[in-house]
């Protein structure tokens, strides 16, 4: 069919094109690193014209009613909606996820997202009165918007939904690793009746064409999701042109388990947190802080239930843990799982090896260590794969100073059985997002964090403002 071949070309001015530079990218299948397809490298020309369609584009977008720009959006959701199954089996082959997440995951977040941001657009007042001024609300402009493999589908609607909903005109460029469903997205946004160039998809690297659309001189905002290290150079590259930043980057979330707390309930639901799509996610609960004297049954919880998730093959609908991303990312992870051994944690379950009968494919072993001390390097980085430190402390102050003490700020947790005590120590961690008590994670509320996490906000109102600059007229 037509559509298929489009699908693997660039989307720029609302037709799509092949790569000027005829050379293509190779996405591998997570679960047997075999080849699965191909995509092209943008080249520098390539990203002009993207850049230049979506100028072009920006005074018709930004002049068109947010009424329609919303129904638009609504649009878009039907078409994901509809499109479900396609989106989701495409995110299980290259991120690896099993395939009942990414249908209620990976597909069903950006369908909430794009509903929070529609709602919050239509009750945004664009317009307001401050003394004797009125206050315009206008489109960013331009948006070059650079997202992650680890939820494609999410990362990249966490950023069109709002800025085109503010206005703005998007350049995408997507993960080299899972660029698939942004193809589909684009087809989509297209059929809802998008207008050419309010979206301009492109694949290729970060340090090519990332770099490039950082620089671009008409580019007006940038919106990134992914690693603090790339998040540094963006950030100083931005700075040669003053362009605003929208930074949502690493994380090394700390849950806290308070004496009093349901010990076995929270264990669990931490595992559960921390190993979510193979424990690559921003915000995963990667190092669980017990009281000295309930360790041992944390650990015993945290073991059984991590036993429990038998990595297997994420189009399975019986799987719950699936292979990593990348091949690059199963190096990364036993690397890490080496260096915690080696620095004397104590493995509870898990390990470097690969799990047994899964030589083919991106597969760890779900991995506990106890015993962790608070500055080993497990206990610091962000590893990004089935990885949990339990982290024992002797006062509620050091389990403060434990939870705080790395450069992340982007997610936690407390766990007591006294509502208030937690919510306590909740608003003393330093951080953009805590669950209290296994709070819902939210995607209408602001979403985002601090230190090297990053700063700025997604999702909802918060999410909207981004992409919005006052303008002040005098009256
Ligand atoms: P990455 O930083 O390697 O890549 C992210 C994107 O940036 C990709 O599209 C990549 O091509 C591009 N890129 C890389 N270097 C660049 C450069 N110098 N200039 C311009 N673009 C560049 O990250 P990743 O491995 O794709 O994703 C994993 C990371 O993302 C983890 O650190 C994770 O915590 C983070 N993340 C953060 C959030 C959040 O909301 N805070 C959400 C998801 C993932």
């Amino acid at each position: 069919m037509a559509e298929a071949r489009l699908e693997y070309r660039l989307f720029i001015g609302g037709s799509w094109v092949p790569a000027s530079s005829g050379r293509l990218i190779e996405v591998e299948e997570a679960s047997t690193g075999e080849p699965l397809a191909e995509v092209p490298e943008a080249s520098e020309a390539d990203l002009e014209e993207a850049v230049e369609a979506a100028a072009a584009a920006l005074p018709g977008w930004s002049g068109t009613p947010i009424e329609e720009r919303a129904s638009v959006l609504e649009r878009i959701a039907e078409g994901i909606s509809q499109r479900t199954e396609e989106l989701a089996t495409s995110i299980s082959r290259e991120v690896g996820t099993p395939i009942r997440h990414s249908r209620a995951i990976q597909v069903g977040n950006p369908l909430q997202i794009i509903a929070g941001t529609v709602e919050a657009a239509r009750r945004e007042p664009l317009e307001e009165e401050v003394g004797n001024v009125r206050v315009l609300r206008e489109p960013a402009g331009v948006v070059a918007a650079i997202t992650p493999w680890n939820y494609p589908l999410q990362q990249v609607v966490a950023k069109l939904a709002p800025a085109l909903a503010a206005g703005c005109t998007v350049v995408l460029k997507v993960s080299e690793v899972a660029p698939l469903t942004a193809f589909t997205l684009a087809q989509i946004a297209a059929d809802a009746g998008l207008p050419g160039g309010a979206l301009n998809v492109l694949t290729g690297y970060g340090a090519s064409t990332g770099e490039r659309l950082v620089c671009h001189r008409l580019v007006d905002h940038i919106s990134f999701t992914g690693s603090t290290r790339a998040g540094r150079r963006i950030s100083r590259l931005a700075a040669e042109r003053v362009t605003p930043l929208t930074m949502e980057l690493g994380g090394k979330s700390a849950s806290v388990l308070l004496d009093d707390a349901e010990i076995e309930k929270a264990a669990k639901f931490c595992v559960y947190n921390a190993f979510l799509n193979a424990g690559q996610t921003c915000t995963a609960l990667t190092r669980l802080l017990v009281p000295r004297r309930l360790q041992e049954r944390a650990v015993e919880v945290a073991a059984e239930t991590a036993s429990k998730l038998a990595p297997g093959d994420p189009l399975d609908e019986a799987t719950r843990l699936g292979p990593l991303a990348s091949s690059r990312q199963l190096e990364r992870v036993r690397s890490y799982i080496r260096q915690g051994v080696q620095a004397g944690a104590r493995l509870a379950a898990g390990g470097a090896e690969p799990p047994a009968g899964l030589e083919r494919g991106f597969y760890v072993r779900p991995t506990v260590f106890a015993d962790v001390e608070p500055e080993m390097v497990i206990a610091q980085e962000e590893i990004f794969g089935p990885v949990l430190s339990v982290i024992p402390y002797e006062s509620e102050e050091a389990a403060l100073r434990i939870a705080n003490g790395t450069p992340y700020g982007l997610a936690g947790a407390v766990w007591s059985a006294d509502q208030e005590h937690a919510l306590d120590f909740a608003r003393h961690m330093r951080c953009g997002t805590v669950e209290v008590n296994g709070g819902a994670f939210s995607l209408t509320a602001p979403f985002g964090g601090v230190k090297l996490s990053g700063h700025g906000r997604e999702f909802g109102r918060y999410g909207l403002e981004e992409f919005l600059v006052p303008k002040s007229l005098q009256l």
